[in-house]
């Protein structure tokens, strides 16, 4: 029997287009369908559009802090237009560049929506036809999440949606603790909007270290957000052309916007995977083994969709091992061991290793060095801002486990601290280092304040 292609891709963003470009590059023959934008969730509405919007916001504190270095200014006002556009604008060059890469790899792009009709059949749905393939990949990622008890009309908004918005909001009002939630708190409260982030929880990054989260909490307040937390929203309705959220705690809450920021489910509604056979878990998730491969021998799964961990790099590895394994002859898996990670809270949140909590629970006995100092740069001006760093090191190998920090620079810093962890590296190899002086990073080469792990 032969198919149209040898690989068929459904979903073209950051673990699809890896996957096909690499399998096409080792001679495949590849198609790739995308319903919506070429780049996905991380170039279109995540990763890229967030952090410009985060770099623009962050002119606030800039301007407030050129005072302390001498500067003078007046008149500063925030056009949101022009920044929602030149992003936009930045977008349409990115998704271009993605275009290119695979049209140079040879890879035949569907502008479509994909629905899998058989173990070698995909319907394109618009196109009206269909095409075959020796193997299908789901890479189809997610999307946000939202209560439609408390929300039937649709009046909360979610980041797909905030990229677009005509005018920039004068108060909004976020669910959610997760670093999506977080993130937008800062962006959006620096830019001018009044934000409120309400979370079900008691601590916000909950799946963090706990210094990490209560370091976060106070970043928030201190930014004048306000946080309430354990309670969520029990009803949205419109009342004079603003959005009224009630609490479950009875408290009512009014805004421009309301931002649903509480998760995000695989993409697998509608796509047909299911109704052939292949494995969902009870969330939507496509499950697949170290291989990516699915219960049905010739469907692989790979990024967001899978619901393993849900970051680009993750995606961008995955799609690289599937196609060595599958197209070059070199078997290859995903390492979940040591994935560095950073919220783009302001400051930010950089990490690699599992949390304090995580290191005892699991039978390490451990000695923490940590450190919570002004950053240099926060000195002239007079700004609050801290910076916390902490070494998690277990206390028989010398090993350095984990690295938490909150502070600007940090997730620059954590991606050559996660080199360091994967070697397995000392605590006094990380000594033995020579400090960069004078900077934040030569903290983590003279840690010398310690104490026991605790629960
Ligand atoms: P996606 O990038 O979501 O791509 C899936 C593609 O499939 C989409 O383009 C979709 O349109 C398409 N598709 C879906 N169904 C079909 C179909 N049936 N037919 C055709 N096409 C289909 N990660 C980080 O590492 N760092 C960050 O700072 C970061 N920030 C984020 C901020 C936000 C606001 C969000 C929402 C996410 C962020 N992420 C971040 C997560 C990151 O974007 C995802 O982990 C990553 O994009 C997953 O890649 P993927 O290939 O699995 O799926």
């Amino acid at each position: 029997m032969t198919y149209d292609f040898d690989l068929f891709v459904i979903g073209a963003g950051s673990g699809g287009v890896r996957a096909a470009n690499r399998s096409a590059m080792a001679g495949a023959r590849v198609a790739i369908a995308e319903e919506s934008r070429v780049g996905g969730t991380c170039v279109i509405r995540g990763c890229v559009p967030k952090k410009l919007m985060m770099y623009g916001s962050q002119y606030a504190d800039h301007f407030e802090d050129a005072a302390g270095y001498g500067w003078a200014h007046e008149n500063v006002r925030f056009d949101w237009p022009t920044m929602r556009d030149n992003i936009q604008n930045e977008l349409e060059r990115l998704t271009g560049l993605y275009k290119k890469g695979l049209d140079g790899n040879g890879v035949t792009l569907f502008n479509a929506r994909a629905i899998i009709k058989d173990p070698h059949t995909i319907h394109l749905v618009g196109e009206n036809r269909d095409v075959t393939a020796d193997k299908i990949l789901i890479a189809v990622g997610g999307r946000p999440s939202r209560d439609h008890e408390a929300d039937p009309d649709g009046l909360g908004i979610t980041s797909e949606d905030l990229f677009h918005l005509d005018e920039l909001p004068k108060s909004m009002i976020i669910a959610g603790g997760g670093y999506i939630a977080i993130e937008f708190a800062h962006i959006f409260q620096r830019l001018g909007t009044d934000v409120t982030l309400v979370y079900r929880g008691e601590r916000l990054l909950k799946t963090f270290d706990r210094d990490i989260s209560e370091r976060v909490e106070k970043d928030l307040v201190r930014a004048g957000v306000r946080y309430i937390n354990q309670t969520i929203f029990a009803r949205i309705s419109e009342e004079d052309g603003q959005k009224a959220v009630e609490l479950m705690n009875g408290e009512v809450l009014k805004a421009d916007q309301v931002l649903w920021a509480i998760g995000r489910n695989p993409h697998t509604e509608g796509l047909g995977a299911n109704l052939i056979g292949v494995e969902l878990d009870r969330h939507g998730a496509v499950k697949v083994n170290e291989y990516q491969q699915t219960n049905i021998e010739n469907i692989f799964a790979l990024g967001d969709v899978t619901n393993r961990v849900n970051l680009t790099p993750v995606a961008i590895r995955e799609g690289m091992a599937f196609a060595s394994t599958q197209f070059k002859g070199q078997p290859k898996t995903m390492s979940y061991e040591h994935i560095p990670m950073a919220v783009f809270s302001q400051p930010p949140v950089a990490t690699v290793g599992p949390s304090e909590d995580e290191c005892l629970t699991s039978g390490h006995d451990i000695d923490v060095y940590e450190t919570d100092f002004r950053p240099m740069h926060a000195v002239l001006p007079g700004s609050e801002e801290r910076m916390f760093m902490k070494l998690i090191v277990d206390r028989e190998s010398d090993r350095v486990l984990a690295c938490h920090m909150v502070g600007s620079d940090g997730p620059e810093m954590i991606q050559l601290v996660a080199v360091a962890l994967k070697a397995g590296l000392t605590k006094a190899q990380f000594d033995e280092t020579c400090a960069i002086h004078p900077t934040a990073a030569e903290e983590l080469v003279t840690l010398a304040n310690k104490r026991a792990g605790k629960a």
